[in-house]
């Protein structure tokens, strides 16, 4: 892949666009400067660089935004997208119908898999995505490795997850035995990639947090083990809680505790723990949450999809809590597209608060608030300092004709594929396209591989 990219160290202004979201208090009507990967002045309307720049893009039809961040997915589901048989079902018969399926991924499976979902969030003006891998049955032992090259390949940033499972049918819990690991296999593993492929401070490409999948797929072992490893060797943790009343009740059955409860008995409850979902909290659940500053990743569109509930996004916020948005995995959202997650977000959060929850604030959490949750200060806003991540969307399209509020058209009118997206400083997505990327080959090949897994 060769997309074209800015001379190293040359000044780069994207001028004048139509519009631009700084996550944060700055006017950046008049652009941003990129040189050395980093954003190093964001421009008022009217404003001119410090000094001559090199190269200028000409942003004038252009919405401009900071590179979108996903804070929850999982790229092999992809694989198993609009399945017939879970298409209507809820979490546990969904998982327990999936599960057979899902043991049977290969290596290639993955790696293209998760070059669909990667492409398809890049595409969607996101450039930094955290994946939550929690399968590892025979064969797949580099399953995060296999990621680790998607997403260098395609010029992303990511924070891969090792997540496991380690509690089984046959000791109570929801997966079947093939597809759980022993303790110290998973502790192991996770020690290694942390070792080899994790980075620290601004501007990492790569970072490995630590991902137990479930209340109902983990020991409280592995989960407490996991808690001081992340200690140990500073590292973010993640997992899904509070998703569904049946997760409720399995805690209340199998641990004697409610969620948070249990997530504090295993020294989970710190600022180091983001969560899938955190749907199902009591308001003093959410003070606790605030308290510690775990984060919380709100995945609307999976939400809705197997009618699991309505997080309390608004609430979560105003008690300290960092939200961001996840799409989620593919077998339960099925799209792996940012821009219309915050849309999706904005109008649930709607139904639970009102109609004045601002366009600005559902933009906020799929930017600065994403970051927030996977713990990068360097990403997430225009200012001079962070990152050069930027998502820049054209309003050209049927769907935007007549609309007048050039940000607010991107979610009311339902934006869904960016223009341009650069990483680092480097244009990973140009005219609406990934430079280098066969779409039609890898469309061909990975429904090839889903059809031969689902069927065995
Ligand atoms: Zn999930």
């Amino acid at each position: 892949m060769t997309p074209p990219t800015p001379h190293p160290g040359s000044r780069l202004w994207i001028r004048n666009p139509l519009a631009a979201f700084s996550a944060n208090s700055l006017d950046a009507s008049g652009g941003v400067v990129v040189c050395g990967g980093r954003i190093t002045e964001v421009l008022g309307a009217g404003e001119q660089p410090s000094a001559p720049c090199e190269e200028t893009f000409d942003a004038g039809g252009h919405v401009l935004l900071p590179g979108l961040i996903n804070t929850h997915h999982h790229f092999y589901q992809t694989l198993t997208r609009a399945w017939g048989p879970v298409a209507n079902a809820p979490l546990f018969p969904w998982l327990q119908n999936l599960y057979p399926v899902w043991a049977r991924l290969t290596p290639r499976d993955l790696e293209l898999a998760a070059t669909v979902a990667l492409a398809e969030l890049l595409l969607s003006g996101c450039t930094t995505a955290a994946d939550h891998h929690y399968l590892f049955p025979a064969g797949m032992e580099g399953a995060i490795d296999i990621e680790v090259a998607a997403v260098r390949r395609l010029g992303m940033r990511a924070t891969l997850t090792r997540g496991s499972m380690s509690l089984g049918q046959n000791d109570g819990g929801l997966p079947p035995q093939t597809t759980v690991q022993a303790p110290d296999v998973i502790l192991a593993d996770s020690e290694r990639l942390i070792g080899k492929y994790h980075e620290r401070g601004d501007g990492a490409v790569i970072q490995i947090a630590l991902a137990p999948c479930s209340p109902f797929s983990v020991t409280k072992e592995v989960m407490a083990d996991s808690a001081l490893m992340a200690e140990r060797l500073d590292v973010r943790l993640h997992t899904h809680l509070a998703e569904t009343l049946d997760e409720e009740e399995f805690c209340r059955e199998m641990f004697g505790l409610r969620t948070v409860d249990y997530l504090d008995s295993v020294g989970w409850l710190t600022a180091r723990t983001w969560l899938g979902h955190g749907i199902h909290f009591s308001d003093a659940e959410i003070a606790r949450l605030g308290a510690a500053g775990t984060a919380v990743a709100h995945c609307p569109t999976s939400n809705m999809r197997l009618a699991s509930g309505t997080a309390r996004v608004l609430e979560l916020e105003d008690a300290g809590v960092p939200v961001g948005l996840g799409v989620d995995g593919s077998a339960s959202n099925d799209a792996s597209n940012m821009i219309l997650e915050a849309r999706q977000a904005l109008y649930v959060q709607r139904l639970r608060y009102g109609a004045q929850v601002p366009v600005e604030r559902a933009l906020g959490w799929a930017t600065r608030g994403s970051a927030a949750v996977l713990g990068r200060s360097d990403l997430g806003q225009l200012a001079p300092g962070m990152q050069a991540d930027l998502a820049l969307f054209r309003l050209d399209e049927l769907r935007f004709s007549g609309s007048h509020d050039p940000v607010a058209a991107l979610l009311l009118c339902a934006a869904d594929r960016a223009d341009r997206v650069m990483v680092g400083g480097q244009w990973r997505v140009v005219d609406g396209q990934i430079p280098g990327l066969d779409i039609a080959g890898l469309i061909a090949e990975h429904s090839a591989a889903a059809r031969r897994l689902v069927n065995g």
